[in-house]
């Protein structure tokens, strides 16, 4: 039986097993000296003052009321001495602690090899890298293979090769950024240029999860920054069908937001997906039954998805009757803050290591 755990029972049974009160008490100060030596950081000390002298569960407050407190009457006086002895030295030996002033020799050079050394704060793993290591854990056991591509990208693998047509409002230069003096080189806008440079390197049948840092003329606020991560995954081969995408997408969500997280599939339009959806999900915060985040619809809008439009398998050098492929992306940011509860998309990307180390 451990001393902390000899606290909890009355002295009488402890004496009748053997136990001298000096042999407890000394049995209570050789284990707060073991613990005090283990101390490094005020931290530690403070706690370690709580576990001993707490009010409520101090382990020397609970000898207190099971010793000194049930003691016999003859007994009282010692083990009421040896508790006042032993109280008044851990009092002493914590003070010190505290102060820095322990007691031991300094070397020659003038250094107390005692004093604890600086404290070592471990790094955290920031959320959106959190969130991306999930669905990938999701995705890889699928067949999907991980891939990245440059974050400099041409007009044509960001736009032309994706079928959006000229007049498309993204094109404009409201909502990319292009780089000066490059002929109409630009910051990516999204992951699916690496669709075509995928779809060029390699023959179907494809499976792919891309993901990446893109970019859009944005003004920071709660919900937008100029640049955030996206992620998307595609399939290309013979015989896909937006069956294969729905139970894909379906099976995801369920994964990522919870088995109970059912889909709704709404048909959107994307110039480079046809017929395109978007997919909204059971709330996740009130399971559907509406709350402020999901507004009281029950619902949250996450991703974009479709059948990769053939004009967009032609420009990748595919035949487009003898495959199909699917695609489906979202903002990795935006499902990091589902997830873990965040409200503020800037608070991503401001460094703060007290946001930080909530996720470590
Ligand atoms: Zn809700």
């Amino acid at each position: 039986m451990s001393i902390a755990e000899k606290t909890g029972r009355p002295i009488a049974d402890l004496l009748r097993e053997g136990d001298s009160a000096e042999d407890l008490y000394a049995g209570l100060r050789a284990q707060f000296e073991a613990e005090l030596r283990d101390t490094r950081t005020p931290e530690h000390t403070r706690a370690l003052r709580d576990r001993w002298l707490g009010r409520r569960s101090g382990l020397l407050t609970a000898a207190n009321e099971s010793w000194l407190k049930a003691a016999a009457r003859e007994l009282k006086p010692t083990v009421g001495k040896l508790q006042n002895q032993l109280k008044r030295d851990l009092e002493a030996a914590l003070q010190n602690a505290m102060q820095g002033a322990v007691s031991e020799p300094r070397d020659e050079a003038g250094l107390d090899p005692t004093l604890p050394g600086p404290e070592r704060t471990a790094g955290a793993v920031h959320p959106v890298r959190l969130a991306l290591e999930e669905v990938l854990d999701i995705f890889r056991p699928l067949g999907y293979t991980v891939a990245e591509g440059p974050e400099i990208e041409s007009f044509f693998y960001n736009f032309e090769a994706l079928n959006f047509p000229s007049d498309h409002p993204a094109v404009d230069e409201m909502d990319t950024l292009f780089l000066a003096g490059k002929e109409r080189a630009l910051l990516r806008t999204h992951t699916s240029p690496c669709q075509i440079r995928i779809m060029e390197a390699e023959s179907p049948p494809l499976r792919y999860v891309v993901h990446g840092k893109v970019y859009r003329n944005d003004t920071p606020d709660a919900t937008h920054s100029p640049m955030f991560h996206q992620l998307e995954m595609f399939a290309v081969g013979a015989d896909i069908t937006f069956g294969d995408l729905r139970g894909t997408l379906e099976h995801f969500v369920r994964r990522f937001f919870g088995p109970s997280t059912r889909a709704r599939f709404r048909p959107s339009y994307f110039p480079f997906t046809e017929p395109s959806a978007e997919v909204d999900i059971t709330c996740p915060f009130c399971s559907g039954h509406g709350c402020r985040i999901c507004k009281q619809t029950g619902y949250i809008e996450v991703l974009g998805c479709g059948m990769i439009d053939p004009n967009v398998l032609t420009n990748a050098g595919l035949d487009h009757e003898r495959f199909q492929g699917f695609a489906a992306g979202f903002g990795l940011d935006r499902f990091a803050m589902l997830r873990y509860g965040i409200d503020d998309i800037l608070q991503m990307y401001q460094g703060d290591t007290r946001f930080l180390r909530q996720f470590r």
